[in-house]
């Protein structure tokens, strides 16, 4: 007998024929004789639907409020799931986060979870109940209802995992795993049976989206394991752990990312410390910064450029000019129409010639990059966005498909 924790997502459970599919799925687990705990998000669209109705009453709803109404959307989602249970004669019983004791900072609307109690849990499993929870909601110190942020219930999800040492995390969902790339952008995308959590986190942050990213961090830091795996069709998923057998290639994905652009500041003093001066200005507005090149000083000046998300170029721009009197650059040069593809893979630094190999290929296909990056795990390039989808499907081939 085991502990399983399985999460299905919003388009799993969209509708009542949906609903009584999941139902089957937990009935299956369950009668394995397995402890079963079940995380479900909202259907469908519905935390669209409700951020919407919102905003048709207040535009600027407080963040407590809304985190009152959008946690309501998996409260639906667990009650009908319950019933489809029930129906079948299971012994089931449905849980908000409040009641499983479920407990987060209070950063309404982006919630950082502290604790579980686990208790009701635990007693529920004793009684050999199959347990429903809410996801994406807990609540803070003062016994107010918070949301994780968007896609928050794969972190409910391994948390919970984590605080029953489960032995298995099974995040459903509409694709059946983790693909080498976009699979609905690249033909010859293919699924892949093992990855680490370190490339997981690299590849969660582009395209598919399939799990949340502090989902992947949750459970590195508890060695949570996880499978993704579609809740449609009958048959393994991707398995998410710390140790991956070495395959042939140490390419584990590729990733595009379109939310980046990139800030370039021109004509900075070349002298000590404005690298320092410039990203605490940065630092200062909470701004994450990825990319950063500094050009070589020429005329005692020297350019910094760097990358950002899209959404935060704004305020960058407007926090650097502000500071143009301790700064003295020439001007900024912003591109938002740019794109970061990363070649994902353990140990993919040490491996001779993938760089070179990578660069080659971009020269084949005329792609020209803007900026590089590397880490242990990944060689990152910046491109003009309109390349980007060439950059993958020419990696991809080069990397994947001639293996043969
Ligand atoms: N329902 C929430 C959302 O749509 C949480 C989740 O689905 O994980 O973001
Ligand atoms: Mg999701």
């Amino acid at each position: 007998m085991a502990i399983v924790v399985q999460k299905f997502g919003g388009s799993s459970v969209a509708n009542a024929e949906k609903i009584n599919r999941v139902a089957g799925i937990i009935a299956d687990k369950y009668s394995e004789g397995n402890d079963v705990v079940v995380v479900l998000s909202a259907q469908g669209d519905t935390t669209d639907d409700l951020i919407e109705k919102a905003h048709e009453i207040n535009k600027n709803p407080s963040r407590r409020e809304m985190d009152m109404l959008l946690s309501t959307g998996e409260q639906m989602s667990i009650a009908l799931c319950a019933m489809a249970l029930e129906r079948m004669g299971l012994p089931v019983i449905s849980l908000t986060g409040w009641q499983i004791g479920m407990y987060t900072n209070s950063d309404y609307s982006n919630a950082r979870i502290k604790r579980i109690r686990g208790d009701r849990i635990m007693k529920e499993l004793d009684k050999h109940r199959i347990v429903l929870v809410a996801g994406f909601q807990g609540v803070n110190k003062f016994d107010d209802i918070t949301t994780l942020g968007r896609g928050g219930s794969d972190t409910t999800a391994v948390a919970i995992a984590a605080m029953l040492h489960a032995d298995l995390c099974q995040i459903y969902t509409d694709v059946d795993g983790v693909y080498t790339t976009d699979p609905r952008q690249v033909k010859g995308a293919r699924k892949l049976e093992e990855i680490s959590y370190d490339e997981m986190l690299e590849l969660a942050s582009m395209g598919a989206q399939v799990l949340h990213n502090r989902s992947v961090e949750l459970a590195k830091k508890y060695n949570v394991e996880l499978e993704v795996l579609s809740s449609y069709e009958r048959k393994p998923g991707t398995i998410v752990r710390e140790v991956v057998k070495v395959e042939k290639t140490k390419v584990g994905g590729i990733a595009k990312d379109t939310n980046v652009a990139r800030i370039a500041v021109v004509g900075l003093e070349d002298e000590p410390g404005m690298a320092f001066k410039l990203f605490r200005v940065v630092a200062k507005e909470n701004i994450n910064v990825d990319i950063i090149l500094q050009s070589i000083g020429r005329h005692n000046t020297k350019d910094i450029s760097f990358t950002t998300s899209r959404s935060d170029v704004d305020r960058a721009v407007k926090a650097i000019e502000a500071a143009k009197d301790t700064l003295r650059f020439e001007h900024i040069d912003v591109a938002t129409d740019v794109a970061k593809v990363s070649l994902v893979g353990l140990g993919i630094m040490s491996s001779v010639g993938t760089a070179s190999l990578m660069f080659e290929v971009l020269y084949n296909a005329k792609v020209n990059i803007n900026m590089i990056n590397t880490s242990e795990i990944k060689v990152s390039v910046l491109v003009d966005e309109k390349d980007a989808e060439r950059t993958v499907q020419a990696l991809h081939e080069a990397f994947f498909e001639d293996e043969g």
